[in-house]
This record gives C-alpha cells, sequence and structure tokens, in this order.
C-alpha cells in the first residue's frame, strides 16, 4: 500500500494518534480523519474502528500495520502515541492483558477494549500553556484521575473558557474554539502551586501513567493498577461523605466545589481533582495514611448517630472492601482493614459479621469469641466447652446486643487450652504404651504416672495424665531394659505371662514395672523405645528368681511347703486354718501363703501321742481313756475331727503334772500310802478315773499337808 499523504508531520511526544491524525488530515487539506480510516479499510484492513473509538479499538497487528504505512512511521514508534502505553496501570488486577506482536517483533500489552469511564474519557481535559508548545492532545488527557497539568502547574481546562462549548481534537490542533474563534492558548489557566497535595497527586499519577519512579510518599508495595483502584474506590466513599466533612482537601484558588454528590452526574475538573485528593491521603504513608482515612470517614456528618460497620464506614465497608477489592491483589488493604476493625470495634461486632469467616484471622484477634467461634479456633468441641462453662473453668460472657449468645474470653480460653496441652487423655496413653486402659489406670494408682490438673476432651475425653510422667517413666525403664530379640532358644517369657505368674503373689503389672525399675528384675525388649511395652520379655531363671525373691522377701510359704513342714495332709491344714490355729498371711484366688513364723510355732505348739506318750509316761490306752475322761484335750483326732491321729498342745501336756497325780506315784510323795489312801477316801478326795488311776494333785496335797501336821494320826 502506498501512502495518499503528501505531507507527513511527526507525531509530537505523548501526542494521541487520533490527534496527529488530526494533524496530518488538515496538512493534507482533507475534511477528517474518517477519511483515513476509509481509506485504510477499503486497502487493507478488514474491520477499522470508527474515530470516536479509535483510541481504545487498535486492537490487531494489521491495524498497526496498516496504520504504519500509511503514515510513514513503524509499529512501535505508531504503539507509544495509543493509551496502550497505559495498559499496566489501567488494566483490573484481575484481567490479563491482551498482547499482540507488531510487525517489528516486539509484542505489547493492549488496554480492554472496553474501559470504564473512571478510567478513560473521550472528553479530554487540556492546558493552555501545553497548546502553546505544541498543538496536540496529549494521552493522559484522556484519562480522568489527571485533573492538572503538571508541567505548567495549573489546572486543566474542559471547555472553551469563552463559549463553554466542548473542545474537539479539531479545535486543539488549530488552535481556536470552532464555534467562537477563541484562541485556546490565550485561556486562562488556575494554578496548582506545587506543594499542595493535589499536585502532588497529579506528579504521582503521572509516573504511574507513563511508568517513571514516583515520589516516595510510603505507598503500598503494589502495581500500579491496583493503587489507582484504590485511589478509585477511596474517591467515591469520599463523594458520598458530603460537603459538610472536615477532611475534604480544596486546592487554593479554585471556587469551593460542592461536594454533595449523591445523584449519578458529571463531575467539574475541581470536583474531580478536590475528591481524588482527599481520597490519596488514603494511599500514602500506608496503612497509616488508611487508618486515618478511615478515622475520618467515620466522623463524616452523614454517620452521625450511626452505629455498626455498615452506618460507620458505608461504602467502603459495603462496596469496595466487600466487592470491589475483593481481588487476591488487594490483600494489603483487607489485612489493613482488618487491623483497623480490632482496634476499632468491639468485638462483639467484628465476630457477628460475615466477614469473620472469611478472615478468620479476625476472630482468632478478638478478645471475647462466640461458643461457635471458640470451637473452630481452639479446636475444641462445643460439647466440651459447655462442659467446661459448667463446672467453672470457662465462664460465660453476656455481651449486651446479643444477650442470647454465650461470650467467651480468650485469655480464658487460652488458660484452658494450655491446661489441656499438658494433659493426654488415658485412652492415649494405653495406646502409645499398648496396654489396657485399666493396668494404665493401676499405674496411676500406684504413681508410675501422675494424673494431670488439666482437662481432657474429645476425641478421648476422661482422666488426663501429665505427659511428661508418661516421658519420665519411659525413659526410666530405658535405663533399665536391655535391648534384645526373643531368641526361642532362650524361653522367653512374655510381660503377660509373668504377670499372671506373680499375680498368684498378689503382685500386678505396676509392681513389675517397679521391680525393673529398681533394678530386681532384668528385662529385655526389641525395640530402643520399648513400645509397646507388651513386648517386654524376660529369662524363664529371672522369673523363677524374682518369684522366690518375693515369697522370700514376705516370709512366706506356699500351701504345699507348709503341709510338708507340719507333716499333715490338706483336710487338716484345712481344719487348722478353720479353728484359727493358722490363718494364711495372703490370700489370692485359692492361693494361701503363710508367714513361715506362724508355721514354725503352729508346729511347735502341738505334739503327736507319741510324743505325748514320752512326755506324759504313758502308753497308748492310758492316753485314749485320758481323753475319754475328759483330762486330755485333743486339738484333733478321732472324736474331734475324724482325724486318726492325736495332737494335742504341747503346754497343757507339759503341764499335765502339774494338774493332776497318779495313784502310783503316790509312793514318791509318802512312806505312808496307805494311810493317805484312807486319808484320801475319810475326806472324800476320789480318784477322777480308774485305768490308770489319777487324782487332782492339788486336793492330794492338801491331805498330804493335813496328815504332816496331825503328826500321822493312825
Ligand atoms: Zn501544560
Ligand atoms: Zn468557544
Amino acid at each position: 500500500m502506498i501512502s495518499a499523504l503528501l505531507n507527513r508531520s511527526h507525531p509530537y511526544p505523548q501526542e494521541t494518534l487520533t490527534s496527529w491524525m488530526w494533524r496530518l488530515t488538515l496538512e493534507n487539506y482533507l475534511p477528517s480523519p474518517s477519511i483515513l480510516l476509509r481509506y485504510l479499510h477499503q486497502k487493507a484492513v478488514q474491520t477499522t474502528p470508527i474515530l470516536q473509538h479509535q483510541l481504545l479499538h487498535m486492537q490487531t497487528p494489521a491495524l498497526f500495520q496498516g496504520f504504519s504505512e500509511l503514515m510513514y512511521l513503524s509499529p512501535s514508534e505508531l504503539y507509544v502515541h495509543t493509551l496502550h502505553i497505559f495498559a499496566h496501570a489501567l488494566t483490573h488486577p484481575g484481567q490479563a492483558n491482551e498482547t499482540i506482536e507488531l510487525s517489528s517483533g516486539e509484542t505489547v500489552k493492549l488496554i480492554p477494549p472496553r474501559l470504564h469511564h473512571d478510567f478513560y474519557t473521550r472528553r479530554f481535559g487540556w492546558c493552555p500553556k501545553c497548546l502553546a508548545q505544541a498543538r496536540c492532545v496529549r494521552l493522559h488527557w484522556h484519562i480522568p484521575f489527571v485533573t492538572c497539568c503538571t508541567t505548567h502547574h495549573c489546572w486543566l481546562l474542559n471547555h472553551c473558557p469563552y463559549c463553554e462549548k466542548h473542545i474537539t481534537e479539531a479545535d486543539i490542533v488549530t488552535g481556536v474554539c470552532a464555534d467562537c474563534g477563541f484562541r485556546l492558548e490565550e485561556a486562562e489557566a488556575v494554578p496548582v502551586p506545587e506543594d499542595d497535595l493535589l499536585f502532588i497527586l497529579q506528579r504521582t499519577v503521572m509516573s504511574w501513567l507513563y511508568g517513571t519512579q514516583p515520589p516516595d510518599l510510603g505507598f503500598p508495595q503494589t502495581t500500579e493498577n491496583v493503587l489507582l483502584r484504590v485511589l478509585l474506590g477511596l474517591r467515591y466513599a469520599t463523594q458520598r461523605a458530603g460537603n459538610g466533612w472536615e477532611f475534604h482537601h480544596f486546592p487554593p484558588h479554585i471556587p469551593r466545589p460542592n461536594l454533595d454528590i449523591l445523584q449519578h452526574r458529571l463531575l467539574t475538573r475541581f470536583e474531580r481533582g478536590s475528591l481524588y485528593t482527599t481520597a490519596f491521603r488514603g494511599v500514602v504513608d500506608w496503612p497509616h495514611g488508611f487508618y486515618a482515612f478511615l478515622d475520618a470517614y467515620r466522623t463524616r456528618p452523614a454517620c452521625k448517630g450511626r452505629l455498626g460497620l455498615r452506618g460507620q464506614l458505608g461504602q467502603i465497608y459495603v462496596k469496595w472492601i466487600s466487592r470491589f477489592w475483593a481481588h487476591e491483589s488487594f490483600d494489603f488493604v483487607q489485612t489493613a482493614y482488618n487491623s483497623y476493625l480490632l482496634a476499632n470495634f468491639p468485638a462483639t461486632q467484628i465476630v457477628s459479621i460475615q466477614r469473620a469467616q472469611i478472615y478468620p484471622e479476625l476472630v482468632v484477634q478478638t478478645d471475647y469469641l462466640t461458643l461457635h467461634h471458640a470451637s473452630a479456633v481452639f479446636d475444641i468441641a462445643p460439647t466440651t466447652l459447655h462442659w467446661l462453662i459448667a463446672v467453672g473453668k470457662l465462664k460465660a460472657h453476656n455481651i449486651p446486643p446479643y444477650p442470647n449468645r454465650i461470650w467467651l474470653a480468650r485469655d480464658e480460653l487460652e488458660a484452658v487450652q494450655l491446661e489441656r496441652k499438658k494433659a493426654v487423655p488415658l485412652a492415649v496413653v494405653s495406646r502409645l504404651l499398648g496396654v489396657g486402659k485399666q493396668r494404665v489406670y493401676a499405674m496411676l494408682q500406684a504413681g508410675l504416672l501422675n494424673l494431670s490438673t488439666g482437662f481432657v476432651a474429645n476425641p478421648d475425653p476422661g482422666i488426663g495424665i501429665e505427659l511428661s510422667t508418661v516421658h519420665t517413666f519411659l525413659s526410666d525403664l530405658q535405663q533399665r531394659v536391655t535391648i534384645a530379640q526373643p531368641d526361642k532358644v532362650l524361653k522367653p517369657v512374655s510381660l503377660v505371662k509373668l504377670c499372671l505368674h506373680l499375680a498368684t503373689l498378689g503382685v500386678n503389672l505396676p509392681d513389675v514395672f517397679q521391680y525393673i525399675l529398681d533394678g530386681r528384675l532384668t528385662a529385655h525388649h526389641p525395640r530402643p523405645d520399648l513400645l509397646p511395652l507388651t513386648d517386654l520379655w524376660f529369662l524363664p531363671e529371672t522369673v523363677t528368681g524374682i518369684f522366690s525373691d518375693i515369697k522370700e522377701e514376705h516370709d512366706w510359704m506356699g500351701l504345699v511347703e507348709v503341709l510338708a513342714y507340719l507333716k499333715v495332709g490338706r483336710g487338716l491344714l484345712q481344719y487348722f486354718m478353720d479353728k484359727g490355729y493358722l490363718l494364711p498371711d495372703k490370700s489370692f484366688e485359692r492361693k494361701h501363703f503363710f508367714r513361715r513364723a506362724e508355721v514354725v510355732a503352729l508346729r511347735e505348739r502341738f505334739v503327736r501321742t507319741p510324743l505325748a506318750k514320752e512326755i506324759l509316761k504313758f502308753d497308748e490306752t492310758s492316753i485314749a481313756n485320758l481323753v475319754a475322761n475328759g483330762l486330755l484335750h485333743p486339738v484333733c483326732g478321732p472324736g474331734v475331727n475324724g482325724y486318726g491321729h492325736y495332737m494335742f498342745e504341747r503346754h497343757e501336756v507339759l503341764t499335765w503334772h502339774d494338774r493332776y497325780i497318779l495313784r502310783r506315784d503316790f509312793a514318791l510323795l509318802t512312806p505312808h500310802t496307805g494311810r493317805l489312801l484312807r486319808w484320801l477316801k475319810k475326806t472324800g478326795v476320789v480318784p477322777l478315773m480308774k485305768h490308770p488311776i489319777i487324782y487332782l494333785r492339788a486336793p492330794v496335797l492338801e491331805v498330804l499337808q493335813q496328815l504332816k501336821h496331825s503328826k500321822w494320826p493312825a
């Protein structure tokens, strides 16, 4: 395609493509740039935008190529005269930039073809002093954030100062208002002081747009498109704050703008500039500027008497925080907002909002939590929380606007949580050690483990055990136990078997552990951690050893031993036990253990017939007669318990002669036995039995004494 243009001037820096096309059109005596577009359409490019939309709709490489050939400028050079150079700042953070590859091989970003009027306006502002330098439309004049010229320190103008008509590209390039002929360069612009916040805002926006270094004002670390949207949101909030809001920033030299903007209408440049400047206060010195903005926002006239987040923070809360700043790029705003809520609103208000579900950290930081939230944050079942309240470990607080809810104080919950961490449920210890719950309970009672003062809850409610004591117990045990695999050759005895065996001595599992800890019982385990404890094993000789040790320790004799020692049968021993002559020291199930000393004493206590014969110097028949006549009292034997042989109390046998005297022994007392017998008869002292003849010793001795004193009367 050969260019139809004879005169081809170059574009000015920052000039829009449309502006430049107008200049070319006039230079080449054409009525309108539309002709150029139509020409392009006919020659090469299938879809060409209409002139009004041209700045946004330069979207294809073919268009760039067509313009390039028509206007003798490379596509890359053309690109910098389109709004696409602002793509990084104007595209929404959630929206990916379209890119195209120009014929020069360069890949460039495109702005979305539909840009909201907050980010682009066809009705550009203009600076008369800029026009004096070069009659062209600057790219940034189309951006509504830009309200003043940073080169000439003045407000941009929107209309012809003389006839109030809107200024077009054609007016700009000719330098005069087409309607009234006013020379635009002669228009007077309202100055903006360099130190005014408006000017600083404008310099910042220009640097965001053109990608230069912005002033260092403590902006949040994020991209330009995000910053512009934060600014936009605060601007809308400012717009709803009303005229009487003291936080408004009004640059000097302008009529005070009417900022009661509740109805949709076009804003004047002064209004827009003032609103953005006020909003700018919330973006600088992040997040303190933002907090200051929110603080101030809650003092706006519209907020008077209104409570609640909605009433206090209005648009910022309802629209921007909740919706338009929801994309992850705005997380820093959300975080700052959460911090602000926590610092400025009561917990009850924060916890009850839906936001608390999206930002659990908001709840995590509040002083009071509902039961439901406390359960989620502290991972304690609601039933357990109710229980803790019932037992007085937690206090149910009542907070006026929500009387039907239970509120729990964070510090109290933290204390409970701390307590809880120290305690481990008995069931868990049981699983850890590999021994039954009842055995663990027995270990608790034996003092091998300690009860915790903390509480335990789901999923293992019940007794809590001090976790540290479990660790101590295990590490103490590890000091004593030898690590070894149970070898069949050694005939290992398992812990369970050992316990069954020792149970006959009344020894239980805690005792076994105590024996191991005391070094009295050598134990082995295949694993260094000793878990599960049921894998402990013992050598058979160890088991025998501990068994007799324990018996010796108590000086016990088992039943069999006692029978052998006493040389009696099981029935007789049972008889002794029934009579209370010998009682077991300890009985486990049907096993009895007797104190050795008692058994020995018992053997000493009784004598059988042979020994009794020997002591009493009687024959067996006489012994039987003594028993029959009640002069000797067997503890067992025929007629007593059906036992075949008599057994007597040794004491009775030994003292028998002190009580009784035999007729045959009278000769030992006196030579006059005949007289003694006669006197005995006379005084009525008769023998107790006849075979042999036995008297009570005492009356016999008395008679004998009387005889001696009466000088033996005949
Ligand atoms: Zn200017
Ligand atoms: Zn005019």
